[in-house]
């Protein structure tokens, strides 16, 4: 159900209290990457050409409930500010008096930055009193945040119910997007799983089963489908408890007519820093060999779907692409999501990493903003975030 829209808002002369996810990588007290950022732009300059005031609420890394310097958003405002052309204010605290007074002091196209919502222990709590004290800071509530919406906190779902409420441009977005995949996808739709372990991924790969006509597993989660099939995978990385739950999706997929494709080939070695990387099948793995990567012909076969398929879902690379020998799975795999004619979506923040990294992040159609949101999204799951916002 599409939620209500800040295209239906008033908003001039008002002030929007606006959740954004700004939770970006910082060194040195300088933002490493944007993208999320600049995700959030055209609701925010959408609010100021409207004639608004923005507060801006983020959180940023795990503070745990305290003030640490370490964590203040301040460099966020600052690349912010850069990226506005327009002065970003930053008030110190994350309500209360003093952010209330900044508040009022705006005039219509002010932008205010709230320091960051975790330094309060009643964000995470999704505590009364400080959904409360958050509410004051606006005439409306605005939820752009999709990247924290599966967190039922202060900011996401708890003041939500405070102000009148609506969806930024960028969760409806993600919304529509990630909806379409589970209701009505263009077929057929072929789903891409990697990552490490498969107990992360095993509630999207039930959900999707019943939606997708293939579903290619790789990366450290294939192996144990591996070891469902009753092959000898060395000291690779698995989850061996899991092996009877891989043979009943297996057994899933069959019924339901579902293509489902593990590596054939793969890239093994004795360890993560051998430099004597090799291709070798799956049925000749050493004892004291491990799966890094899957191999060329699997991401010949992976391809081969990917480029008849009218609809793409990515999540999880296909191996320990951070290291050069065990990247070209992951990196292989992209381009041909890239190059498919497929409408195509990436979700996970480590694939979305790999898309940058192949350089093909451009080529894809929706590059998702939230990583665990996304997937407990297309688990099937209502996201706190969203539900407390009112229906379209
Ligand atoms: P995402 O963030 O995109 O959802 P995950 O966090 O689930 O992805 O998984 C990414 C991690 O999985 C990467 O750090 C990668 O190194 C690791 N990985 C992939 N394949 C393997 C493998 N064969 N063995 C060990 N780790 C792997
Ligand atoms: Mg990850």
């Amino acid at each position: 159900m599409p939620k209500r829209s800040i295209t239906k808002a008033d908003v001039r002369g008002k002030r929007a209290l606006v959740r954004v996810d700004f939770n970006v990588p910082l060194r040195d007290g300088e933002v490493v990457d944007d993208t999320r950022i600049r995700a959030a732009l055209p609701t925010i300059q959408y609010l100021l050409d409207q004639g608004a005031a923005v507060v801006l609420a983020t959180h940023l890394g795990r503070p745990k409930g305290k003030a640490d310097p370490a964590y203040s958003v301040a460099p966020v405002a600052r690349r912010l500010s850069e990226l506005l052309g327009q002065r970003v204010a930053m008030a110190p605290v994350v309500a209360g008096p003093e952010a209330e007074r900044a508040a009022t002091a705006l005039n219509p196209g002010d932008v205010l930055m709230l320091e960051n919502m975790r330094f309060e222990p009643g964000e995470e709590a999704n505590d009364a009193d400080l959904a409360a004290d958050l509410a004051r800071l606006g005439d409306l509530f605005i939820n752009d945040a999709f990247g924290a919406a599966h967190r039922a906190h202060a900011s996401t779902a708890g003041v939500a119910k405070l102000l009148p409420a609506y969806a930024g441009l960028l969760l409806q977005r993600e919304e529509t997007v990630l909806s379409r995949l589970l209701t009505d996808p263009e077929q057929p739709f072929v789903a891409v799983l990697g990552g490490a372990k498969v107990s992360d991924k095993f509630a999207v790969l039930e959900h999707l089963l019943g939606r997708v006509d293939a579903l290619l597993l790789g990366g450290g989660m294939a192996n144990t489908m591996l070891l469902a099939q009753g092959h000898e995978i060395g000291s690779s990385l698995a989850e061996p408890e899991l092996v009877k739950d891989a043979r009943r999706l297996v057994e899933s997929a069959r019924e339901r007519g579902v293509l489902m494709l593990v590596p054939t080939d793969v890239i093994i070695a004795q360890s993560l820093d051998s430099t004597q990387a090799k291709i070798a099948t799956v049925e000749a793995i050493a004892p004291d060999e491990a799966i890094f990567d899957i191999g060329p012909e699997t991401v010949g076969r992976f391809c081969q779907q990917i480029a008849g398929a009218r609809t793409v879902f990515w999540n999880g690379p296909m191996g320990v692409f951070e290291q050069k020998p065990f990247a070209n799975g992951t990196l292989g795999v992209a381009r041909c999501v890239a190059d498919a004619r497929a409408y195509s979506v990436v979700g996970g923040g480590d694939s979305l990493a790999a898309v940058d990294a192949a350089g093909v992040s451009r080529r894809i159609d929706h590059v998702s903003t939230g990583g665990g949101a996304s997937l407990e999204y297309l688990e099937g799951r209502v996201l706190p975030g969203i539900a407390a916002l009112p229906d379209a």
